[in-house]
């Protein structure tokens, strides 16, 4: 679904991303995990294009996400991206956040719209809360919002960067809880994440980056239990 190439991200003279490869198939769930200012999100950001990579290709279902020829908008339509901070529509009801884009976007009709909304806060828990202002919720719940206004739009991969490290701690497993539930439903799904039962659990593979290159990468167990990498190690001995 993904193949990513010699991927390399510079600010000025600060390269943050120094080439990194790495595809990813249709519904698989990748965890990647490593220390801050690894370059993380500014991969995850480069992916679907809200930084513009300095080097390497990205090919999205075959479309080369880079090519000028492409449409960028419709190819960004199709991964759905949640991140630390919620950013939902202060003035805007639950159900409004969830089915703006798919009416302005997509140009779905409201009553189309407002069914998969329905469908969707079901599934992340939150029909309930259909007609209450983000401002009333907690902050598990606002994220959980905050997914279901990405799976709206239908996306074809999902992309989570440190989706819980900003919730309280008893809030992280009504998140994760979610975010379980869509990989079993066969989700492809890129997870930027330091909750390391959510990886072991959820993850076909474990991606360790450091110093902006994949520095080791494996499934869960060799990752957690066996890893080879001397840096692997040492922020794990940190972590866990
Ligand atoms: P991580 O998510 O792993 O903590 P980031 O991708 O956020 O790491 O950041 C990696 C490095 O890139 C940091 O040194 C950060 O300062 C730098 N960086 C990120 N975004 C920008 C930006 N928009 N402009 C300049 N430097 C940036
Ligand atoms: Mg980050």
């Amino acid at each position: 679904m993904i193949n990513i190439e010699n991927l390399h991200k510079k600010f000025g003279e600060n390269e943050v991303l120094k080439g990194i490869d790495l595809n990813v198939e249709s519904g698989e769930v990748v965890v990647i995990i490593g220390p801050s200012g690894s370059g993380k999100s500014t991969f995850l950001r480069c992916l679907n294009l809200l930084e513009q990579p300095t080097e390497g290709t990205i090919l999205f279902e075959g479309n080369d996400l880079l090519a000028k020829e492409n449409n960028i908008d419709q190819l960004r339509q199709k991964m759905g991206m949640v991140f630390q901070s919620f950013n939902l529509f202060p003035h805007m009801k639950v159900l409004e956040n969830v089915t703006i884009s798919p009416i302005k976007v997509k140009g779905q009709s409201s009553d189309e719209a407002n069914k998969k909304a329905y469908e969707l806060l079901d599934l992340v828990g939150l029909t309930d809360k259909a007609e209450s202002y983000p401002a009333s919720l907690s902050g598990g719940q606002e994220q959980r919002v905050a997914i279901a206004r990405a799976l709206a739009m239908d996306p074809d991969v999902m992309l989570f960067d440190e989706p819980t490290s900003a919730l309280d701690p008893e809030m992280v497993g009504e998140v994760l809880s979610v975010m379980k539930t869509l990989a079993k439903e066969g989700m492809t799904m890129i997870v930027v994440s330091h909750e390391m039962g959510f990886a072991k659990e959820v993850a076909d593979r474990v991606i360790f980056m450091d110093d902006g290159v994949v520095q080791e990468e494996g499934q869960p167990e060799d990752i957690f239990d066996h890893p080879k990498n001397e840096r692997t190690q040492n922020f794990l001995k940190k972590v866990l």
